[in-house]
């Protein structure tokens, strides 16, 4: 069981990456879940970028958190992105943050942060901070920031 409002806190800190995977199966994406700016007042808006089969980056699209709607609900895709309903990694990841807001995550779902930072993106060396995925500075602002 997945703890979901832990879990959003850390998909929306800032620059988590993570891998979820369709137990039954056997399905996976990776995903970085990113703020474009920390420094420019741009609350409530991320990138969504997932890991393609050569190993880069590809911009999905962005999400807006939408005060008095249903959060994470509005999505922009991006100019390269034609067929974004029908785009796997972005099914996938619109389903399962669907499923993080509802707090209606299945058992047959794993998720797997990488080993850096969810806020900043640094590498996280201790065994403590690995496993809360946040490093020890981080850790004060998480679920704090939008
Ligand atoms: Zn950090």
């Amino acid at each position: 069981m997945i703890e979901s409002w832990a879990t959003s806190a850390l998909i929306f800190a800032g620059k988590a990456v993570f891998t979820i995977k369709n137990r039954r199966t056997g399905n996976h994406f990776t995903f970085k879940v990113m703020k474009p700016n920390r420094k420019l007042p741009r609350k409530g808006i991320w990138w969504v970028l997932t890991k393609t089969h050569d190993n880069s980056w590809l911009y999905m699209f962005s999400i807006f958190d939408d005060p008095g709607e249903k959060p994470y609900a509005k999505l922009t895709p991006a100019s390269g992105i034609k067929d974004i309903d029908t785009h796997p990694a972005a099914i996938a990841i619109m389903w399962f943050l669907d499923k993080l807001n509802t707090n209606k995550i299945p058992d047959d779902l794993i998720l797997k942060f990488s080993n850096r930072c969810c806020r900043c993106g640094r590498e996280l060396t201790d065994v403590v901070s690995i496993q809360r995925h946040v490093g020890p500075e981080c850790v004060k602002y998480i679920g704090t920031e939008r």
